[in-house]
């Protein structure tokens, strides 16, 4: 072990720095509201990615560890369940103030870890901290109905938590390692589950800041225990019968066989996948706004968002304006991401900084045009660093390979259609659904996209469309596992996270008539 470590690991500070960790320190993972240090010999190492220097290591769960997960959260769910909804509603007013008390502690460790700029690292915290707090309304959320079916009789339908319940989360957790793991652990909670949080093992820091929060917050023990590792764990989740529900978000490769084989075995699967998010550009939209918006949605987060706007479909005289989008881009500044005015931070490790830069190269082979090349920045403070600068691709064609992968980095493909129509068919022909944008002044013409798009989440001048918690997160086609039955967070989140009972009474106001049994099935009238 790098250090031991102990419950006063809980407390880490991250720095707010890239400068090497002189004395890094082992994750722990997190039972009964201790953080323990794990005992197993395989250990996966954490970079700095704007550095590559350690900053941590992160155990594969033991098998004795996982079950010990699974049991203390069994041991917690009846007193849970029977926790008054107030109480929960108390614990969660508190998280959610615990959270914005620890907000720049969140985000450097998602800079830290992730590699994303300080500044969108506290909008990920706050998208996260969102969904906390529109759990905090939990009170009206769970009524159930009532109907009265026939004289003296009435139905009723409960709400109730399903029991120990899961969560996986990508290393866009280092896409979105605050949000994501918020995506699960409010809702899943305040419902009266337990939950078993497993974050992506490239950046769990803020889950574990979260997880001593909720603790902090009142939590009992087993309510949220953290579990690490890779696909071990995961497979360990799938097949482990005392779990009744499965979220998870990630890439198709990862998602359709964790969807697959936990439905297989009886789970509630929810499973976020990958995307391919494109913008019909109009000539008649707003163009500084458009070009802005499309700049700092392709590569903000140096492109590694589920729903980063790495597409484009220039319509008509729209082309024309593909120089200028790569004149804004070559302006973004590339960098550590705890850097003054940093734009965009590096990717999160050399292997996918060597996927990217040969997709980029696969384009140029095919015959695209590279319009802004990214490839071998390196800013002068960090040299050893996973960066790649802002990239534009033309002259796309859809059997590329740069346009049938998700290049989950800062790149934008641009294609081109004659009128909207076309756009609209080139679209639809992708198998991602993700998100989608048009810009346009139109409302005619938004009004017919928005109807014969085949995309989960649609942007009318609005680059990420990200719904906020009221709603919920709608992803479509190959984005989303189980043809979308089981979205995350909004009233479908609270839905796949309980079960209805329904109670029929009787209680007669007088004597019953009937001296005789009857065997009929009953029919009230
Ligand atoms: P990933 O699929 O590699 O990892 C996600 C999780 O699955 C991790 O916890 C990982 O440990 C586990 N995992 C990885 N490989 C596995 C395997 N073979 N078997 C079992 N488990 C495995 O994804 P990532 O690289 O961490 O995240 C990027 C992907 O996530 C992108 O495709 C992105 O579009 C997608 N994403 C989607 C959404 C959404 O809401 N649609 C949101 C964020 C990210």
């Amino acid at each position: 072990h790098l250090q031991p470590v102990s419950a006063s690991a809980a407390a880490q500070q991250y720095p707010i720095t890239h400068e090497k960790i002189e004395s890094p320190r082992d994750t722990p993972y997190f039972l009964d509201n201790e953080f323990v240090c794990s005992k197993t010999s395989q250990w996966i190492d954490l970079h700095d990615p704007a550095t590559n220097n350690l900053v941590t290591r992160v155990p594969q769960s033991t098998e004795e560890e996982l079950k010990a997960a699974v049991e203390s959260a069994k041991r917690a769910f009846p007193g849970w369940k029977a926790t008054s909804i107030m109480a929960r509603q108390q614990m969660m007013f508190k998280f959610v103030s615990l959270i914005r008390e620890n907000w720049d502690r969140l985000a450097a460790s998602i800079t830290l870890e992730q590699g994303k700029t300080f500044a969108d690292a506290k909008g990920d915290v706050l998208r996260g901290l969102q969904v906390a707090e529109t759990a905090c309304g939990i009170t009206t959320q769970m009524t159930g109905e009532i109907l009265e079916v026939a004289k003296d009789m009435e139905t009723r339908s409960y709400r109730e938590p399903l029991g120990v319940v899961a969560a996986i989360c990508p290393f866009i957790t280092p896409d979105f390692p605050a949000m994501i793991p918020l995506w699960s652990i409010p809702i899943a909670t305040v419902t009266g589950n337990c939950l078993i949080l497993k974050p992506s093992e490239r950046d769990p820091g803020a889950a574990m800041i979260l997880a001593e929060l909720a603790k902090e917050a009142g939590f009992p023990p087993g309510v949220l225990n953290v579990v690490h590792g890779s696909a071990k764990t995961v497979d360990f989740i799938l097949d482990e019968p005392a779990i009744k529900a499965v979220s998870f978000v990630g890439s198709n490769r990862a998602g359709e066989y964790i969807y697959a084989r936990g439905s297989a075995n009886g789970k509630r699967v929810q499973a976020n996948l990958g995307a391919k998010n494109h913008a019909a550009v109009l000539p008649d939209c707003n163009k500084n706004h458009a070009l802005n918006a499309i700049v700092g949605a392709a590569f903000g987060a140096a492109g590694q968002r589920c729903m980063a706007l790495s597409t484009l479909v220039m319509v008509g005289e729209a082309e024309a304006w593909l120089p200028e989008i790569a004149e804004r881009a070559k302006h973004l500044n590339v960098n550590g991401g705890f850097e003054e005015g940093a734009d965009l931070g590096p990717v999160i490790s050399p292997q996918s900084k060597e996927r990217i830069e040969a997709l980029i190269q696969s384009a140029e082979d095919e015959g695209a045009t590279i319009l802004l090349d990214g490839r071998g920045y390196k800013p002068e403070k960090y040299p050893n660093g996973n960066f790649i600068g802002p990239t534009i691709i033309t002259n796309i064609k859809p059997h590329m390979k740069c346009y049938s992968e998700e290049i989950f980095g800062p790149v934008l493909v641009c294609l081109t259609a004659p009128t909207i129509d076309d756009a609209i068919d080139l679209i639809n022909a992708n198998p991602y659904g993700n998100g989608v944008a048009i810009f346009t002044s139109s409302g005619a013409t938004a009004g017919r996209f928005q109807r014969d798009i085949e995309a989960g989440q649609v942007g009318i001048n609005v680059p990420i469309p990200v719904p906020l918690p009221m709603f919920s997160f709608t992803g479509n086609k190959r984005s989303i596992a189980g043809g979308g039955r089981n979205y995350f967070y909004g009233k479908a989140g609270l839905e796949f996270y309980t079960q209805l009972k329904t109670v029929t009474s009787l209680w007669r106001s007088e004597d019953a008539v009937l001296r005789k049994a009857s065997v009929n099935m009953p029919t009230p009238s």
